[in-house]
C-alpha cells in the first residue's frame, strides 16, 4: 500500500510517501519520497528527497498553497525524484488535522460531513484547520476520488477525564465547545507505544509522562495507554513556555490590556503566539539552539529565557506525575527534547527525590530511541524521535486494511 502523508502548516506544506506491505515493520522505515515547501510572502523554497538519494531544491514564486504544493506533488511522478508512475499508483492520502473537536477520536475517511465538521472547528484553530482543508482540496484536484483520511492531533486526548477537560469557567462554556482538547496527540501516542516496545513492557502497565518539546511544547500524562492529562488546552497556547508562544499566563493580564485599550483581540493573539516565549524574553530568538549558545556567551536575557523554560517544564512535569500518582517512564521527543542534553538534564535534576537518575554520559551521547536513565533509576528516561508522518501512515494502513480485511484479505502487525 502506497500512503501519501500531508502535513499542512500555516506557511508550510510537508509531505512524504511510505510503502507498507502485508505487515507493519517494527521500526519506522525511511519514506520513499519526502518534500517540504516553506514560504514567506510570495517566495517559496521547495526541497525534495528520495530514499534513493536524489535531492532537488527549488525557489519558486507562489500566490497560494496550491502553487507551492502542486509542483511539489508533481515530482512524485516526474523528474529525477520520480518514485511512482502516476497519481493512480498511490492508494490513500493521510492528513494531520490539528483539531478534530469532540466529534472525532479515531482516524476517519474524509467525506462531506467530516469536511464540514473540520470547517466548523476552524473557528477554534483558524490557522491550522484552514491549511488542512486546503491540503485536502489540492489532493482532490490532483488525485480525484482517492480515499483521504484525517488523523487528529486531539484524538489521543479524547479520553481525558471530565475533571481534566472542563474549564472552571461558567458551565455553559462546555456546550459551546470551550474545553480542553490537548494537542500533539499523534506524537505522544507514538512515543508511548515506542517506549513500551523498547522496554519490552505492556503499554497499559506503564505510567508515562511524554514531553513533546519542539517549536510547540506540550506534556501528556499517559495511563492504561491513553492520555489522562495534558498541558495544552482549548488551543495549542496553554501550558509550557514555547519558542514564540507564551504558554499559560494570568488571563487577568489580557483583560487588563483590553480594558486599557492597549491591544485588540487580534493583536493579543499575535503577541501571545508569535512574539512571546523564548523569543519574547530573549528578544533575539525563539530557537533553543541559539538560546543555549547565547546563554553560554553570558547573555542574561537568554539565560532568563532558558531558566523560565526549565522552571515551567519542571512545574508541569510535577503536575503530570501527580495526575498519574507515579511515573515509570519519562519521554523526551521533538527538536528540543531529542537534541538538547541541557534541557533534559535540567528537567530531570529536581526529580532525584523520585529516584529518577539520568545517566549523564548517555544524555550527552546524542541518543535516539534509547533509555538514558542509570541502571538503578526507578524511572526510565527515554529519548524518542518524533515520527508523526510514520504514525499517520500506520493509522491509514490500519484503517484501510480493516476495511479490506472484512472482505477477506489479511493484514497484521509485526510482533516480537
Ligand atoms: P516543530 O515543532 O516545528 O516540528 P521541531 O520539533 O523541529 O519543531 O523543534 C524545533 C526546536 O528544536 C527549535 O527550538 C530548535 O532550536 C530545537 N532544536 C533543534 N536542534 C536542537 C539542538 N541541537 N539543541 C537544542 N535545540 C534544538
Amino acid at each position: 500500500m502506497k500512503i501519501l502523508v500531508l502535513n499542512s502548516g500555516s506557511s508550510s506544506q510537508k509531505s512524504c510517501l511510505y510503502e507498507i506491505g502485508d505487515v507493519i515493520p517494527k521500526n519506522s522505515p525511511e519514506p520513499i519520497w519526502q518534500a517540504k515547501a516553506e514560504w514567506n510572502g510570495d517566495r517559496a523554497e521547495v526541497s525534495i528527497r528520495t530514499s534513493r538519494g536524489d535531492n532537488l531544491k527549488n525557489r519558486i514564486t507562489v500566490g497560494s498553497r496550491e502553487e507551492a504544493a502542486g509542483p511539489m506533488l508533481d515530482t512524485l511522478w516526474s523528474g529525477i525524484t520520480r518514485v511512482v508512475s502516476g497519481p493512480s499508483e498511490i492508494n490513500v492520502v493521510g492528513h494531520r488535522v490539528v483539531n478534530g473537536g469532540q466529534n472525532y477520536r479515531e482516524p476517519i475517511v474524509v467525506n462531506a460531513e467530516v469536511r464540514a465538521t473540520i470547517t466548523r472547528m476552524s473557528a477554534f484553530a483558524p490557522l491550522h484547520n484552514r491549511a488542512e482543508l486546503e491540503g485536502m482540496d489540492i489532493i482532490a484536484k490532483r488525485f480525484g476520488a482517492i480515499p483521504q483520511i484525517a488523523v487528529f492531533d486531539t484524538g489521543f486526548h479524547s479520553q481525558l477525564p471530565e475533571s481534566a477537560y472542563v474549564y472552571p469557567g461558567p458551565y455553559e462554556w462546555l456546550a459551546r465547545g470551550i474545553r480542553r482538547y490537548g494537542f500533539h496527540g499523534i506524537n505522544h501516542q507514538y512515543c508511548a507505544e515506542r517506549t513500551a516496545q523498547l522496554l519490552g513492557k505492556d503499554l497499559r502497565s506503564l505510567k508515562i509522562v511524554s514531553c513533546h518539546l519542539g517549536n510547540g511544547c506540550s506534556l501528556a500524562a499517559i495511563q492504561d495507554g491513553h492520555s489522562v492529562d495534558t498541558t495544552m488546552g482549548f488551543t495549542p497556547l496553554e501550558g509550557l513556555m514555547m519558542g514564540t508562544r507564551s504558554g499559560s499566563v494570568d488571563p487577568g493580564i489580557l483583560t487588563y490590556m483590553m480594558r486599557e485599550g492597549l491591544f485588540t483581540g487580534e493583536q493579543l493573539d499575535e503577541l501571545l503566539n508569535q512574539k512571546s516565549g523564548l523569543l519574547g524574553i530573549s528578544g533575539i530568538s525563539g530557537d533553543m539552539r541559539q538560546i543555549v549558545a547565547l546563554m553560554k556567551e553570558g547573555n542574561s536575557r537568554a539565560k532568563l529565557a532558558f531558566d523560565i523554560f526549565v522552571h515551567r517544564l519542571r512545574s508541569c512535569l510535577g503536575a503530570m506525575i501527580a495526575a498519574l500518582g507515579g511515573i515509570d517512564a519519562l519521554i523526551f521527543s521533538a527538536g528540543i527534547g531529542e537534541n538538547s542534553a541541557e534541557v533534559r538534564a535540567a528537567a530531570c535534576a529536581n526529580f532525584g527525590y523520585l529516584n529518577l537518575m539520568l545517566d549523564s554520559e548517555k544524555n550527552q551521547s546524542s541518543p535516539q530511541d534509547q533509555d538514558i536513565a542509570e541502571k538503578d533509576s526507578a524511572v526510565r528516561v527515554m529519548v524518542i524521535r518524533a515520527q508523526e508522518d510514520w504514525a499517520i501512515a500506520k493509522k491509514c494502513w490500519s484503517l484501510l486494511s480493516a476495511n479490506v480485511g472484512s472482505t477477506g484479505a489479511s493484514a497484521r502487525l509485526e510482533t516480537d
